[in-house]
């Protein structure tokens, strides 16, 4: 099985490849052509998921949305069954930086989901000093995590932790802590 490395720390935690590149692979296999999101309208061309928009999907097909089969993306599949691969939990953010946290993290799932329209943050839960976001893709709470980290660090340490479950999630956990 293909593994991926995540660094935590001095050490490396090998973790399975994720599911949906093999979701992805899935798709390849059995439809060819094209396929479309109905709920999102993301296109699902020669083994990747494409901005609908994308230059390069359309350098490579001249689209023709009669001939598209129909269907529900990976992403848009995990948002609407409350799924999600990685989740990021953060604890005691203090009331000062609640707005700057907030751009921050939108900030952080449109460039995401710029970059790959199916990496995306599900949702943002707050429930004041503790938040919870949930992502479409493992790595993307460790990437988010790390970039709070590197954000807030004149002000604050964040601790991140992994902590492995079955089926590929990724939960972190990252705590502001007030320096002195
Ligand atoms: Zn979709």
């Amino acid at each position: 099985m293909a593994t991926r490395s995540t660094r935590s720390g001095s050490r490396v935690i090998k973790q399975p490849a994720r599911s949906r590149t093999s979701q992805r692979e899935q798709y390849g296999r059995s439809r060819q052509g094209i396929i479309l999101c109905s709920d999102c309208g993301n296109v699902h061309y020669k083994k990747h998921w494409w901005h609908s928009n994308d230059r390069g999907l359309h350098a490579l097909v001249s689209m023709d949305y009669r001939k598209a089969a129909h269907t529900t993306c990976p992403a848009c599949s995990m948002a609407a069954h409350h799924l999600y691969e990685g989740e990021l939990t953060i604890e005691n953010v203090p009331a000062k930086v609640r707005k700057e946290l907030s751009q921050l993290v939108k900030h952080f799932g449109k460039t995401a989901t710029e970059r790959d329209p199916q990496d995306r943050i599900i949702d943002i839960e707050r429930k004041g000093a503790s938040w919870r976001i949930t992502t479409t893709e493992n790595q993307l709470a460790s990437r988010l995590a790390k970039k709070v980290r590197e954000s807030f660090k004149k002000h604050v340490a964040v601790h991140i932790s992994h902590s492995k479950e079955p089926y590929e999630v990724d939960r972190v956990r990252a705590t502001f802590t007030v320096l002195k």
